[in-house]
């Protein structure tokens, strides 16, 4: 088949590149390549009775599929060039928030209707966070919930399936460049030289089992789980990357009355707290009031996550956050995402998976029991091994935690409390930063990378939005 526009991947980058695409001109034959499987076949098959842990699934369920790594996430989206990635140095800032409130739009008028938008303008609380040697991050947050975003995403499916070839469990494995007479160009120099010398007249040819494809316009937006796939492309084609930090740290959970006045009004607020030992920054991150703690396996690697439901039903006694640290390296040792693996692996491990620990047992030196845990106030959310976070996390980063626990207990007081309960690793992992230009393309006309899979995004509105970006410069190119 030829297309006009192929799309790799179906999370909400490519999603809302293919919304907007066929919006802006419906005329458009544009084909998605997802290599999960449809929104209602997403089943992972962990159910806590006869399966415990992960099976290693031919695709996980969790990470892949229509909506992608976003479909069972709290579904928070925040508008703010604060966090969540740095789309605004590619396309500026004020574009970057009209389109995070564009999506918001699209979300709204498609289930999101009921829910509610929280803001940090005109709060108090920055004032209060601030006289505490805390900063509080402005944002505006659109909390839909796992419940109503899983809404969202079919609601958009069924809009967008008859206008869009959608094809699941199709995982691309290869990317072409064909030349002017349909020869595949070999070499990346060749490459590179010819596309330059024929004013980039290239197409592409996606393979994947059994057959393969061409386009006039390739966008990329693997994600996180295409993270290797999109490093391959990058090597074959000699597109430039450079490497990306990984975020270190643990999951809180504490009664939801301590963090209740924070949360009421903002529902998730982004802190970041500068340690007086090493002048680090430690920030909170995906605070979800009355949630779950989950683990959240990366290729066989269990780490800890969480989520909440807009449903009262559904909600729980507790919040969590995490608390993250972030890691670069660069010099001899580049690999930032190996660093983090490692120390997941080794709370894996140590604790069969992910680690529980009291607050006050890990102040006093010691691991935490069943008994301790069982006498404790605050109900653990999710089933992990009670054991010792200092033997897993390096001290910099155990030392930075412990001091912003103390220094956020000023503001929400019993956050240090004895029973508080930590969870490890929180593991956040980027994609390396691949290099493209204001309009998020590459040294190749036509070739674009958005979302998570170009570096650029780490959240659902900035991936959206450079979905919608990408779309609208690509309908304009074409006119
Ligand atoms: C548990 C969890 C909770 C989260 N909660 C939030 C939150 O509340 N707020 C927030 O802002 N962010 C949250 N995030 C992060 C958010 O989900 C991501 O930032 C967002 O999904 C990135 O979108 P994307 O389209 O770039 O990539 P993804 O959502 O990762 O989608 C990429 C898709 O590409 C597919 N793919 C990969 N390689 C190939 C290939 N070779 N061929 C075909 N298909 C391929 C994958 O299967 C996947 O479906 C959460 C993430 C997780 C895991």
């Amino acid at each position: 088949m030829k297309y006009d526009v192929i799309i790799i991947g179906a999370g909400p980058g490519g999603i809302f590149s293919a919304y907007e695409l066929v919006k802006q001109n419906e005329s458009l034959k544009v084909a998605v390549f997802e290599g999960g499987n449809p929104l209602e076949k997403r089943k992972c098959p962990i159910d806590g009775k006869k399966v415990k842990s992960c099976i290693g699934c031919p695709t996980c369920a969790i990470m892949s599929g229509f909506g992608g790594a976003g479909a069972f996430s709290d579904g928070k989206y925040n508008i703010t060039n604060a966090f969540g990635g740095t789309l605004y140095e590619h396309i500026g800032r004020d574009q970057a928030i009209e389109l995070m409130r564009y999506v918001d739009e699209i979300n709204v008028t498609h289930g999101g209707e009921g829910t509610k938008m929280y803001s940090t303008a005109g709060t108090g609380l920055k004032k209060v966070c601030m006289q505490n040697k805390l900063n509080l991050l402005d944002a505006s947050v659109r909390h839909l919930g796992t419940d109503i975003n899983y809404v969202v995403l079919e609601n958009l499916y069924a809009e967008l399936k008859d206008k869009v070839d959608f094809k699941f469990r199709c995982e691309v494995e290869r990317l072409e460049m064909i030349g002017e007479e349909g020869t595949v160009v070999q070499e990346a120099d060749e490459k590179a030289a010819a596309c330059q010398a024929n004013g980039g007249a290239y197409r592409y040819r996606v393979h994947y089992a059994g057959g393969s494809d061409e386009c006039e316009t390739c966008i990329i937006s693997v994600g996180r789980s295409g993270s290797k796939w999109m490093q391959q492309v990058c090597e074959e084609l000699k597109i430039p990357t450079s490497s990306n930090r990984v975020d270190l740290g643990v999951r809180v959970e504490l009664p939801a009355e301590i963090f209740s006045h924070l949360t009421d009004e903002l529902y998730e607020s982004k802190i970041v707290y500068r340690t007086e030992k090493f002048e680090d920054n430690v920030r909170t991150f995906c605070m979800n009031p009355y949630g779950i703690v989950v683990n959240e396996n990366t290729k066989g690697i269990v780490t800890v996550n969480g989520h909440s439901y807009e449903d009262p039903k559904k909600q729980t006694k507790n919040t969590n956050f995490a608390l993250l640290v972030a890691k670069h390296f660069s010099e001899p040792f580049k690999d930032s995402n190996g660093y983090g693996e490692s120390i997941a692996r080794l709370s894996n491990m140590l604790g069969g998976g992910v680690i529980v620990q009291r607050f006050g047992d890990l102040i006093r030196g010691r691991r935490s029991n069943e008994k301790r845990i069982e006498e404790g106030l605050v109900r653990p959310t999710l089933a992990a091994t009670p054991g010792d976070l200092s033997l897993v996390l390096p001290k910099r980063i155990l030392d930075g935690i412990i001091e912003m626990i103390y220094a956020l207990d000023k503001i929400a007081p019993g956050t240090a409390n004895d029973d508080t309960l930590l969870y490890g690793v929180e593991v956040k992992f980027y994609n390396m930063e691949v290099e493209i230009d204001q309009n998020l393309e590459t040294l190749y006309k036509g070739l674009y990378v958005i979302g998570d899979g170009s570096g650029v995004t780490h959240s659902l509105s900035h991936a959206s939005a450079s979905g919608v970006y990408v779309a609208r410069h690509i309908a304009e190119k074409r006119k």
